[in-house]
């Protein structure tokens, strides 16, 4: 047995049962035992692939995104370019690639990466080494300038609760332990006021979630956004109002029980994009945009027909296979989905409506 899996049993035994959140912030998170803390779980060698490791023309189109968005805000001469949970740095340097050329841009951009980890920090440095990079703990350590922020896949690596509605209340779903082996379970009926709104649209046996996190990360962006101006481009699978069980591991590319081996596999929720724009205010926030759809208007296709000449053989078929990954419908191109914030009396960044 791991650690890591004594660890959250000697809790167990000491406090009771663990709410979701506490367990998937132990596993992701643990300072020493942590998925994240630990290791690079990225990649085909990893558990996981993301849209920036499939292919370049997913930085490049989001970093010409974000730089047209710069230009139509008056070019700021001095702005915070931000990414949340940069993985290996690999989205960073292809924006930081792609908006080479674009006048000024590069002398305005202070680069700042907002990363828990330490082992992930250390790839980041030797991606970006040709660049001057900030590390930060947390959104609200960003500096007062206009901010020009991506988060891929940050946000459903956010703790989670979960609750099932009962005939008489929310019961929270929790970990515990049988028979020596981690298991869930549900806690008694309490009141939980921060989910009236969900009694609209839920009955008896539904399963929902709640992410309290998303609320201080956004109101720091979006203070920040809708005072000196700037964008931010949130993607990530999930959907408006998320309804039912998203609580899942992946290890080596299979979904496996998220309870059977802690801090080995990665843990993730949806993303309720209902909860971003209801905590995006001062700033505004753009509709719910599928990724195939914002990648496509954002000339992904005349990207990648370019890239596409100087290709040929097995190069040329994986690239293709990349192209219709990352956009079409039954791949990540529905599945994944875009939200920007941007200032009041702006318009969207490109590709995305208000
Ligand atoms: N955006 C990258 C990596 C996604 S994986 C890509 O698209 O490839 C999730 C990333 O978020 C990792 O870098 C992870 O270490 C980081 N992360 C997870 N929880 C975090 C937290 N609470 N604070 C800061 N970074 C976090």
């Amino acid at each position: 047995m791991t650690a890591l899996i004594e660890h959250i049993m000697a809790q167990i035994r000491a406090n009771g049962p663990m709410r979701i959140d506490e367990y998937m912030a132990t596993c992701l998170l643990h300072p020493t035992h942590g998925y994240y803390t630990t290791r690079d779980p990225l990649g085909a060698q990893g558990d996981f692939i993301t849209a920036p490791e499939i292919s370049q023309m997913f930085g490049e189109v989001i970093g010409l995104c974000l730089a047209q968005t710069w230009i139509s805000q008056g070019s700021p001469p001095r702005f915070t370019l931000a990414e949340l949970g940069p993985g290996r740095g690999t989205l960073m340097a292809d924006i930081l690639r792609a908006t080479h050329r674009v006048p000024g841009f590069y002398d305005a951009a202070e680069i700042a990466l907002i990363e828990a980890s330490p082992a992930l920090r250390d790839i980041q440095r030797k991606t970006l080494a040709a660049h001057q990079v900030g590390w930060f703990g947390s959104a609200d350590a960003l500096p007062d300038q206009p901010l020009y922020l991506v988060a891929n896949e940050f946000f459903d690596a956010l703790p989670i609760r979960q609750f099932v509605r009962s005939d008489t209340g929310w019961r929270e779903r929790q970990v515990g332990l049988a028979d020596n082996m981690l298991t869930f379970g549900l806690g008694p009926v309490l009141p939980q006021p921060a989910l009236a709104d969900r009694l609209e649209d839920t009955h008896q046996g539904d399963l929902i979630e709640d992410c309290a996190q998303i609320a201080p990360v956004l109101h720091a962006i979006a203070a920040r956004v809708a005072t000196h101006g700037g964008a931010a481009l949130v993607i990530d699978y999930g959907d408006w109002r998320t309804l039912g069980d998203t609580f899942q591991a992946l290890r080596a590319h299979q979904q496996v029980d998220p309870l059977a081996d802690p801090g080995q596999s990665d843990l993730t929720a949806h993303v309720d994009f209902e909860r971003l724009a209801n905590t995006a205010a001062p700033a505004l926030h753009t509709r719910v945009t599928p990724q195939g759809v914002f990648l496509e208007r954002l000339g992904i296709t005349q990207r990648a027909q370019v890239l596409a000449k100087t290709l040929n053989g097995s190069s040329l078929e994986a690239h293709v296979a990349a192209h219709r990954r990352l956009t079409h419908p039954t791949e990540m191109g529905n599945l994944f989905k875009v939200m920007a914030l941007y200032p009041p009396q702006q318009t969207p960044p490109p590709g995305l409506d208000p």
